[in-house]
């Protein structure tokens, strides 16, 4: 971090001294608002603000629901009944009772914790809506929902300028970061890759194509494999997929089954199921890549390409949600479309090698730029001091 770059934070977290905020999510392990959250969290507690992290409590049932709900609002087809709305509203009411809210400002991550904003009558404080999905087209039946709960928020956060609303609270544009000295971006010299590699049992003997993805349809990793496939017909090659769960999503084993079938024992597809807190492996798979591939249907942002693009590595990425803010084409990498233009991309890249580190070299700058945790900590603490201020300085 530049010094100045320190002092402008400490000066800004400054103004919250003595202020709690409070972040609420669904889950502390697994995807990428955990992720985000593990370093934000420690970093403006470094800065000497009170930020603390607490998740919501939900069953089985619960999650299923929240699930669809995530998937309907990325536009996916969702059979969603008066019975899911039910469930939802019934596990709400008991993490409403019996959440400690303690923040100042509540800052409150995605549907699933929402309806928390209904104790505000009583309790008051500044109440924050952070919005990490792709919410472009939403299924109305959900967004309906859910709007109503949103507008007694005081003000909501948006990933992407597509995903605005048309809404009477004033909303941020803020994208996720990364933290270059986390585990998962940091340098790793290569005894620690090659190791990793050897672990899992992936021999470096020809180019490493990779997908890092929770195993979700919306990530598309059966169409990761039809793209490989067509990309193995010209050039020899390895694919990896490396996926994790997440507590909060429930789909991963139907999904991950899913996978093993379609890869159907083919030797130069390798399918793992990291642990939680692989960050050491994740990051050496991604550097061990010729070639990182993104080839989801929806993606809120995508923290994965700019893990990928801070390591200098070429992309291959659908052009959607958040992705294109990362990914400019032929530029910073390559915005692919279907099957079969993943494919070309990825021929493309693996036979151009020159092209492929421009790229790459390319992409680093740009997550430098616009993608590093300091840019997203200053976002944040300058959106919690606005917050603090009169409501005629809010509406602006
Ligand atoms: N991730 C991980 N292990 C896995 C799969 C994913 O640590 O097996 C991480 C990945 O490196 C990234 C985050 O989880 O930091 C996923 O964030 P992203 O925004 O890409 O997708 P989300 O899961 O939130 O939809």
């Amino acid at each position: 971090m530049g010094r100045s770059i320190v002092e402008e934070l400490h000066l800004l977290a400054k103004g919250l001294s003595g202020k709690v905020v409070q972040n609420v999510n669904s889950t502390f392990v697994g995807g990428g608002v955990a992720e985000i959250l593990n370093r934000l969290t420690p970093l403006l507690n470094e800065l000497e603000v009170d930020a603390r992290w607490d998740v919501i409590k939900g069953d089985d049932r619960f999650f299923q629901v929240t699930k669809k709900f995530h998937n309907a609002i990325h536009g996916r087809s969702e059979d969603i009944t008066a019975q899911d709305f039910d469930v939802f509203q019934e596990t709400s009411r008991k993490n409403i009772q019996e959440l400690q809210l303690v923040g100042d400002i509540m800052f409150i991550h995605d549907p699933q914790p929402i309806e928390l904003v209904t104790r505000k009558r009583e309790i008051g404080k500044k109440w924050l809506w952070r919005c990490h999905i792709d919410v472009s087209q939403p299924s109305p039946v959900v967004w309906d929902f859910l709007r109503p709960y949103v507008l007694q928020y005081d003000a909501a956060v948006f990933s992407a300028p597509s995903f605005s609303q048309v809404l009477p609270i004033p909303q941020f544009l803020i994208s996720p970061s990364i933290d270059p000295l986390s585990d998962k971006n940091k340098e790793l010299p290569n005894d620690t890759i090659d190791a990793v590699l050897h672990r899992y049992g992936i021999p470096r003997d020809k180019p490493i194509i990779t997908q890092v993805s929770r195993f979700d349809y919306l990530k598309d990793p059966v169409g990761v494999i039809q793209a490989f496939r067509i990309v193995k017909r010209a050039i020899d090659c390895r694919l990896v997929l490396a996926g994790g769960t997440a507590t909060d999503d429930p789909e991963c084993e139907v999904v991950l089954a899913e996978v093993k079938e379609h890869a159907n024992g083919d030797p130069d597809i390798h399918i793992l199921l990291m642990p939680p807190s692989s960050d050491i492996e994740i990051n050496a798979l991604q550097r061990a890549s010729t070639v990182i591939l993104q080839k989801s249907i929806r993606e809120g942002f995508g923290l994965t390409v700019s893990e990928a693009l801070w390591k200098a590595k070429p992309v291959v990425a659908s052009a959607v949600g958040g992705i294109p803010l990362q990914v400019q084409n032929k530029f910073t990498g390559l915005l692919s479309y279907g099957i079969e233009g993943t494919a070309f991309d990825l021929k493309q890249l693996l036979t151009n090698p020159e092209y492929a580190a421009q790229l790459g070299r390319n992409g680093r700058e740009h997550v430098r730029q616009n993608f590093l945790i300091t840019r997203h900590l200053k976002d944040y603490l300058l959106a919690f001091l606005m917050l603090g201020r009169s409501e005629e300085i809010l509406y602006l």
